[in-house]
């Protein structure tokens, strides 16, 4: 197999551009323009099969089957909120597993995705970085979550919405992430559009800056988490040398180049940094560029020491940040009860699978 063919099958087919999408129908002896196909049954048709392509020739669609794996995820697992939130966990070619979650609301159809299987960034709260960062997922890998949530909507429902929230730091992941973006935007992909796209970071500014220089860019969440770098330091130990300086000023820069919606996310841990004069310090530190703040009261993870702030808590932190001018919004627990919190469900999974 020639180096450019190897190079577009790790990609994956639904990581594919049109144009790479030609290349590789090339490389496989057939007509260009067949590579478009591909891709157009693929996205817009909703073939999960060679078999459905019935304008491909059969012995094709045959050679296909054998040769080019058109998914390389497939649905492990899917476990049901009360609430309608569905998590799919998605098993990889080589074992191991990541998340996405559909989370309904009002008339919002949000997917959540991974990009990464397991996470290097250690936040001390976060199960996703338990066991470290195992490896990138590849764009197929990426927007195959998207498909593969899709196809678990009921018939005549679309998915509107996209957030990089899932497993995995996005901005270690960047080509990867850039490339999936562009096959979820285009027209001749998934075709949702940028302002519908939120991706969160930790805080990897570098990558924020030169995101913002991206066609693809969309609105980013900034996972902020804390008032000062002191409290910020113990979360994320390994990100201590980012002050909330830096990415209060991120943010500014992001949105000023891009136009797009920038939020704080911040989770809320009792006795850590959910205190009325931490929302105090946080109102002082983010009121002035007008980004919005999302809180997060924290969703257990067993194995962590933290714990989750009481209601009359997290509803006072929010009253502090709105009477100064912040707008607020809390996310409330969606899929609690199915593990929705990152990295959740593939941790119950291996749990599991390691006690068989
Ligand atoms: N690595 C990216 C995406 C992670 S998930 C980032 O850090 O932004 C999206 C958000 O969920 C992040 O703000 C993350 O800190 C938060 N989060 C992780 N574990 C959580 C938990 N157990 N409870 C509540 N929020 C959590």
């Amino acid at each position: 197999m020639t180096a450019a063919r190897e190079d577009l099958l790790a990609k994956g087919v639904a990581g594919l551009t049109r144009a790479e999408a030609e290349d590789l129908a090339a490389a496989f002896g057939v007509p260009r323009y067949r590579g478009r196909q591909l891709l157009h049954w693929l996205h817009q048709r909703r073939a999960r099969s060679y078999e459905g392509m019935t304008d491909f020739p059969k012995a094709l669609r045959e050679r296909l089957a054998r040769e080019l794996p058109l998914f390389s995820t497939r649905v492990a697992r899917t476990h049901e909120g009360r609430d309608g939130t569905r998590k799919l966990l998605l098993a990889l070619p080589k074992g191991d597993a990541v998340e996405a979650v559909l989370i309904p609301e009002a008339d919002r159809r949000t997917v959540c995705v991974s990009t990464q299987v397991g996470c290097p960034i250690g936040c001390t709260f976060c199960a996703s970085g338990l066991g470290g960062l195992l490896r990138n997922l590849s764009p197929g890998e990426i927007v195959e979550q998207v498909l593969h949530v899709q196809d678990a909507l009921p018939a005549g429902e679309k998915l509107t919405n996209v957030v990089v929230m899932g497993m995995g730091e996005p901005f270690l992941n960047y080509a990867a992430l850039v490339r999936a973006l562009e096959v979820l935007e285009a027209e001749w992909g998934l075709g949702i559009g940028s302002n519908r796209i939120t991706v969160s970071t930790a805080g990897v500014l570098d990558k924020v800056a030169r995101f913002a220089r991206e066609p693809v860019a969309t609105n980013l969440a900034l996972s902020l988490h804390a008032p000062n770098d002191e409290v910020r330091a113990r979360l994320l130990p390994r990100f201590k040398k980012v002050t909330i300086a830096e990415i209060v000023a991120a943010a500014a820069a992001y949105r000023g180049a891009t136009g797009k919606d920038v939020t704080f996310e911040y989770v809320l841990l009792a006795g850590v940094n959910a205190a009325p004069e931490h929302a105090e310090e946080l109102a002082e530190r983010v009121r002035k560029i007008g980004c919005k703040v999302n809180l997060i009261p924290w969703n257990g993870v067993e194995g962590i020491d933290h714990q989750t702030p009481s209601e009359a808590e997290v509803r006072r932190f929010e009253a502090i940040l709105e009477e100064r001018g912040v707008p607020t919004t809390c996310r409330r627990r969606k899929g609690d009860d199915i593990a929705a919190a990152c990295g959740q469900l593939r941790r119950t999974h291996l749990e599991e699978a390691l006690q068989a």
